[in-house]
């Protein structure tokens, strides 16, 4: 067989593939667009468990006409420059709406403050239309309809609707605890609806891991070489038998790290049995130059340059605290 390049539709599919996993993903990656626009207020409405219908509705800076069709053109970002080492957005890749678009039908609707009127875009198949006069007072929405539709392979490993409605439920809780400020609806036919007000960390706490959680957590805040830690972890006794009740970010972006996860449980080692795992919020604020979360194209895995100190501040950290509430191994009954 000749060596030939693949069609670009097929490319579009082949990057795709790894960024839009299941409804969720895409939730995740238009909430980052909408917090990178600066928003105070998201809109996510579900229909179908995000299979049939996905629509983000933001108040954020908006897409001016002549720029929507580049904002679905792969690789075409207004967040990087050329520094891959000092990402301070969410997004960076210029990936998110290009893949979505190449797996579903994708409307782009934006109107950026002091606009005369707004405009939208459609994209199927590759094909982007020209920007057409719409009707919107400010912001973007982003409609997702008939996700995977021509990709009947993909299709098939989604889970039923009601799991993918969880899933995308769960991503936004994990998402609106590092944005209290924002107000987050999330709402469908194919859900009971979450509303969460804006306000302060605390009251976001309460609305994401319930109002008991307060009174059975221990603030942190602890720095080590320019690396800050900040957050709340829960008493010994306030376990849980999964590790769902965890949640990290590195810069106000939710991470799943396997080294966190293994510091969290090697502070809790001597209190808490081996099977139960600790509630926590974990916040670090780290320099940009200093983690790399260019390791996946859905950038959830990070890569600490220096992952011993991040591990030893984290331990150091909820140990000290832990102790500091009269918590010791002898007297926490731990089995
Ligand atoms: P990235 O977020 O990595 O830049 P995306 O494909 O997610 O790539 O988005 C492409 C571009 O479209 C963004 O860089 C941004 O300029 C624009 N954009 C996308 N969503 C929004 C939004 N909700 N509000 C304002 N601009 C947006
Ligand atoms: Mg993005």
């Amino acid at each position: 067989m000749p060596i030939r390049q693949l069609p670009e539709t097929v490319i579009d599919r082949i990057a795709a593939g790894e960024v839009v996993e299941r409804p969720a993903s895409v939730v995740k990656e238009l909430v980052e667009n909408a917090l990178d626009a600066g928003a105070t207020r998201i809109e996510i409405a579900t229909a179908g468990g995000g299979k049939t219908l996905l629509r983000i509705t933001d108040d954020g800076c908006g897409i001016a006409p002549e720029e929507l069709p580049l904002a679905v053109r792969r690789h075409c970002t207004s967040k990087l420059s050329d520094d891959l080492f000092d990402i301070r957005t969410l997004g960076f890749r210029g990936e998110a709406l290009p893949s979505i678009a190449s797996v579903a039908r994708l409307t782009l609707r934006s109107r950026p403050a002091g606009a005369e009127a707004a405009h939208e875009i459609a994209v199927w198949n590759g094909a982007v239309e020209a920007p057409r006069p719409a009707a919107l007072s400010r912001g973007t929405v982003v409609e997702v309809r008939d996700l995977f539709q021509a990709v009947p392979a993909r299709l098939k490993f989604l889970k039923s609707e009601r799991a993918e409605a969880g899933a995308i439920t769960e991503i936004v809780r994990r998402i609106a605890l590092a944005f209290p400020a924002v107000r987050f609806e999330l709402t469908g036919p194919d859900r009971s609806p979450l509303v969460l007000e804006a306000g302060g960390i605390e009251a976001r706490m309460a609305a994401i891991l319930g109002a008991d959680f307060a009174g059975n957590a221990i603030a942190l805040d602890a720095s080590r070489e320019g690396v800050r830690l900040t957050g709340h972890v829960g008493l010994p006794t306030f376990n849980r038998g999964n590790a769902l009740h965890q949640f990290a970010y590195v810069n106000g972006r939710p991470v799943r790290d396997k080294m966190l996860a293994s510091a969290l449980r090697a502070a809790y080692a001597d209190v808490m049995a081996r099977d139960r795992h600790p509630v926590a919020v974990l916040f670090i604020e780290i320099d940009p130059a200093d983690v790399d979360v260019n390791v996946h194209p859905a950038k959830a895995d990070v890569r600490f340059r220096d992952g011993g100190l991040v591990r030893g501040l984290l331990i150091g950290a909820i140990r000290q605290a832990l102790s500091g509430a009269g918590i010791r191994p002898d007297t926490s009954g731990a089995s």
